[in-house]
């Protein structure tokens, strides 16, 4: 195969696939991780007074969950997720108003909204690819419930949902974590993702993302398809080894997720982080849940939500943040091959 430059499904985004140079699994050599010894876990059952005090806890009494908050200055130490503010928030909701400088060309907007971590469960080292499945159902299910919450604030725009895995991902704790970051910017790749989707729906009557899903299913990057799911490779994949989760049935919305798919998708996610892990020695990676901004109206029937998962594997260099276009050294047709083989020893 020789190189070619690919356009992704959506976006105005290009990749260089390297295939002339095409790397497989044994060519990218994952470090360990550093043990955190002898530090002091914020994030561990005991030391919340580390952090704020949570703004939402699940807890688990005979098999039942339970939600509270921590309140009158006590912090409780038996949950089993526990989301809070960031101690360093990028966005708060105390902010004032800023006036939008006189000269059009240093625009400039207050920086409101939220910032919250949400401690996926009580163990320090139970990461996603090896969590138990309840657990990790419990964790995005706060992960959802948080981001509801921020939806209903009037001048929330866009919830992003995200998660840092290792150091070099920029976790700067170990102990399980996502974030999530709500603002009143609907974000550039949302922008053009909802852009495109709107232009395909008017031009040909259906959702981008059910075609895409009809198309790749039938393709070398399908890596694994569920009841409700389909893992894959995208065709424009920026970096080695990235894969979409993407719900089989149109949903805009990931908060409107039912329960029955709230337990697959933990199943799926859980086991194509697994086959990542295995396939690459457990690479650092960052993933994001890409889910319908509050506008533009009817944004329901065209937009599709999905999860993007990007392993770190390549350094973007000179070439990529000189001109926002990438070289991937990985087609995903390889990538999906070695992943499609080792989801199915995870599942
Ligand atoms: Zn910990
Ligand atoms: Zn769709
Ligand atoms: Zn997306």
């Amino acid at each position: 195969m020789e190189n070619e430059i690919r356009k992704d499904y959506l976006l105005d985004r290009w990749v260089i696939i390297a295939a002339e140079r095409a790397k497989r699994p044994s060519d990218f050599k994952v470090e360990a991780s550093p043990r955190d010894v002898g530090k002091v876990c914020p994030f561990c059952p005991g030391n919340e007074e580390m952090t704020p005090p949570a703004t939402l806890l699940y807890l688990e009494k005979e098999g039942k969950l339970l939600r509270d908050r921590d309140s009158g200055g006590a912090r409780r130490s038996d949950w089993i997720v526990r989301c809070f503010p960031n101690r360093y928030p990028a966005v708060k909701p105390e902010t004032k108003e800023v006036k939008a400088v006189d000269n059009e060309m240093l625009y400039r907007t207050r920086a409101y909204g939220f910032h919250e971590v949400i401690v996926e469960s009580p163990v320090h080292d139970e990461q996603p690819s090896k969590m138990r499945l309840k657990q990790l159902k419990y964790s995005l299910m706060a992960q959802i419930e948080r981001a509801a919450a921020f939806y209903r604030d009037p001048s929330i725009r866009y919830v992003q949902i995200f998660r840092n895995y290792r150091r070099e991902a920029g976790a700067s704790l170990s102990h399980p974590h996502s974030q999530i970051i709500a603002t009143e910017h609907i974000p550039k790749i949302l922008t053009e993702e909802v852009k495109s989707s709107k232009t395909y729906m008017e031009k040909e009557g259906r959702c981008i993302f059910c075609d895409i899903i009809e198309v790749e299913k039938e393709s070398s990057r399908l890596i694994y398809e569920s009841k409700h799911f389909v893992a894959l490779a995208p065709w424009a994949s920026i970096q080695p080894f990235e894969f979409w989760i993407l719900p089989k049935k149109h949903s805009a919305n990931l908060l409107k997720i039912t329960d029955e798919e709230l337990d697959e998708l933990s199943r799926i996610l859980k086991a194509g982080l697994r086959a990542l892990s295995e396939v690459l020695g457990d690479p650092p990676y960052n993933y994001v849940f890409h889910t319908a901004p509050k506008y533009p109206r009817g944004i329901e029937k065209f937009y599709h939500w999905h999860l993007e998962v990007y392993p770190k594997l390549a350094v973007w260099a000179g070439f990529e943040i000189g001109t926002g276009m990438y070289i991937n050294v990985t087609p995903p047709e390889v990538a999906a091959e070695s992943l499609k083989a080792e989801i199915k020893k995870c599942l």
